[in-house]
């Protein structure tokens, strides 16, 4: 039997967006074109945002959304193309692929993905169809508490609640992602959850809105952050109580979109100042 938060993300999912009702620093026109540029505008956003951040690796991790096709004729999912560095990456250089037959088909663009991105991406989506946005990256600090035994996000600071009973934990790395069942093996093990650690790998986000990944990878960081220097004092550390945590988490939750959008639009306007390519 279902429960409500599998109910809740089948719906999600009839009604993908990737996006909110809060007020955009873009305008785009109606119709599948305009949702099609919107999702780009956010998702090159994300990319340089997280690359100032310094959450990015190589030309490796990614980020993708699914979003509908610009002819309006389908769905697809929007990711950057191989060997392409975070800080180039534009609103129109980005692809638009899909699953068929088992394999990875381009729909709109000229370069493939790199095959660990449609492995992960596509394969998690077809354990979790409602994972409209899924960000993928190796960053150090989050990283660092994925290579443990027994990884656990501790609620050793307020930036940790969001995270509680919402992680899942994937203790068997077999190498590089280069098949679905790999993405289909990640995608069970994170099941319910909107994090998972994986294990000498990285993490990885889902959400249904481009602006609640972004900020969940950020904050992640921040609380693996904390984690790390704190238990690195080798003294008692105080956690926050148990009795405690479930509303203190269900507070942040209950206003994540809002503060999401807040911090991610305000990343989306440093960035046209600084970096404006990134709308082309
Ligand atoms: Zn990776």
């Amino acid at each position: 039997m279902l429960g409500i938060r599998p109910l809740l993300r089948r719906a999600q999912s009839l009604a993908r967006t990737f996006t909110s009702s809060s007020p955009k620093p873009y305008t785009v026109p109606e119709g599948a074109s305009g949702k099609n540029w919107a999702a780009r505008l956010e998702l090159a956003a994300a990319y340089r945002a997280l690359d100032i951040l310094g959450l990015n690796e190589g030309v490796c991790n990614h980020l993708s959304v699914l979003a509908p096709t610009a002819d309006g004729k389908g769905e697809g999912m929007l990711v950057l193309p191989s060997g392409m560095h975070w800080s180039e990456v534009t609103a129109s250089n980005l692809v638009s692929v899909k699953c068929k037959d088992g394999q990875c088909i381009l729909q709109e663009g000229d370069i493939m993905p790199e095959t660990t991105a449609s492995s992960i991406h596509l394969g998690v989506r077809q354990i979790r169809p409602d994972a409209t946005v899924i960000m993928h990256t190796h960053q150090p600090y989050a990283t660092s508490l994925a290579c443990m035994k027994r990884p656990e996000i501790l609620m050793v600071h307020q930036n940790s609640l969001r995270f509680y009973k919402r992680t899942a934990y994937d203790n068997n790395y077999s190498g590089i992602a280069l098949a679905f069942e790999e993405g289909q093996r990640l995608g069970t093990v994170l099941g319910d959850n909107d994090v998972m650690f994986m294990g000498n790998h990285g993490v990885l986000a889902v959400a249904s809105t481009i602006s609640v990944a972004f900020d969940l990878l950020y904050f992640l960081e921040r609380a693996s952050q904390i984690q790390v220097l704190t238990e690195a004092m080798k003294k008692e550390v105080q956690l926050i109580p148990e009795e405690n945590c479930q509303a203190m988490s269900d507070d942040f939750w209950n206003t994540m979109q809002l503060y999401a959008d807040a911090h991610f639009y305000a990343m989306y306007r440093r960035l046209r100042k600084t970096q404006p390519d990134f709308e082309t």
